[in-house]
């Protein structure tokens, strides 16, 4: 059997960890991989369609966040844009000490970035979240510092979909003279992003997880705003960020979005119907769980606690059907590790290890919704 074959009887319900890419855009990627090989720096006649492909990449990726074309910065994804927002806000000023401010259920690129540099002296505050995921404004606001560089707060939570009050913690962070990045690698091509009415100085974005390509994405940086590049090399990206543009790869991203922004209210209504379906066969089928994060959450994210129950054992079980979704657990091979993020929003002891995350995508059906409901229906019941 086909890698291709297998894939038709699969129901792919992790969304979160990556989406598939789309067709136009694999076609498109692979024309110009094929047929527009040239560097796009090279001065010859063959290369002047390349910039012209980078220049209306950017703009429509600009136009999808209402931002310039040249506040976007090609990167590798997200964590790269991650690890760069962080680091270049503090690495020119160890000497003071500096401190940042983040949430305790970032995603790994940002808490990691941050205990990389705390280990060079710097000083790093996590604001807590409530039961739904959210952090407090207010909160945010005791806890500036003087000598806070940098204030990241993710626009929507990876693990339960929890969509965080941003404009009001981006304005909080502008009246104490701070610059302000969100992680949106979740958020963007999903729900509505103004970055001018948000007021976000940094964003973070990657194209695999709105249906394009894995190793791209990008981030975006406020006209005015001073950042210290934090790839050297050549001179791509406005100096700011070296190596060689993968032109079809940044291409195939920018039409996925366009994409996906053209569709979002479309697809939004699908993936909340989805949601529904399955929470319904679940609550029919009496099954004792819990749905975590607030009603403030991205469309087609479910994060669902089952009493008694273990997420690895329930992930295998619907592995046996042919449905992939993930654990709300970071498995080693010593034990099990409880999520800091679930652990951050104190699910219920008897709830929490029964963890698992349904990612729905613009590929899912209702009846993909009602298959996975029935399935864990009765395992939910079953393991109990
Ligand atoms: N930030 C968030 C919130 C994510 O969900 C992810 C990926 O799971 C990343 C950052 C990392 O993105 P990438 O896989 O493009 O490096």
């Amino acid at each position: 059997m086909t890698v291709a074959n297998s894939l038709n009887k699969i129901i792919y319900a992790d969304n979160a960890a990556t989406t598939k890419i789309d067709d136009d855009a694999l076609a498109l990627m692979f024309d110009l991989q094929r047929n527009f090989f040239a560097n796009p720096s090279a001065a010859y006649k063959l290369s002047r369609p390349l910039k012209k492909i980078l220049k209306e990449s950017r703009e429509k990726i600009a136009s999808c966040i209402n931002a310039e074309p040249q506040e976007i910065i090609f990167t590798s994804g997200g964590t790269e844009s991650d690890n760069w927002a962080i680091k270049s806000a503090v690495l020119a000023h160890l000497s003071e000490h500096p401190n940042i401010i983040t949430s305790a259920i970032e995603h790994k690129a940002i808490l990691n970035s941050c205990a990389a540099i705390e280990k060079l002296g710097c000083t790093v505050t996590k604001l807590t979240v409530d039961k739904f995921g959210e952090v407090n404004p207010a909160d945010l606001q005791k806890k500036i510092l003087p000598q806070t560089k940098i204030i990241s707060v993710m626009l929507a939570n990876n693990e339960v979909g929890t969509i965080q009050p941003v404009k009001s913690l981006a304005e909080i962070a502008h009246t104490s003279g701070k610059t302000f990045h969100t992680d949106a690698v979740q958020a963007v091509g999903h729900i509505p992003i103004d970055v001018k009415t948000l007021g976000i100085d940094m964003l973070s974005a990657s194209a695999h997880k709105f249906n394009g390509s894995k190793g791209i994405g990008f981030l975006y940086v406020r006209d005015g705003l001073k950042i210290a590049p934090y790839i050297d090399g050549g001179g791509q990206e406005f100096s700011r960020r070296a190596g060689t543009e993968n032109v079809p790869a940044i291409a195939a991203m920018a039409l996925a979005l366009e994409k996906n922004c053209r569709d979002m209210e479309k697809n939004a209504q699908k993936l909340s119907a989805c949601t529904k379906i399955l929470l319904n066969c679940l609550q029919s089928n009496g099954v004792d769980f819990i749905s975590n994060g607030g009603e403030n959450r991205l469309p087609g994210h479910l994060s669902l606690s089952f009493k008694d129950c273990d997420g690895e054992t329930l992930l295998h079980r619907l592995d046996l059907k042919n449905i992939c979704v993930a654990t709300g657990s970071a498995c080693n091979s010593k034990q099990t590790e409880i999520s800091h993020v679930l652990q951050a929003l104190k699910v219920p002891g008897d709830y929490i290890r029964g963890t698992i995350r349904i990612t729905f995508g613009k590929e899912n059906s209702c009846d993909d919704a009602k298959t996975i409901g029935n399935h864990l229906g009765i395992v939910g019941k079953v393991m109990k």
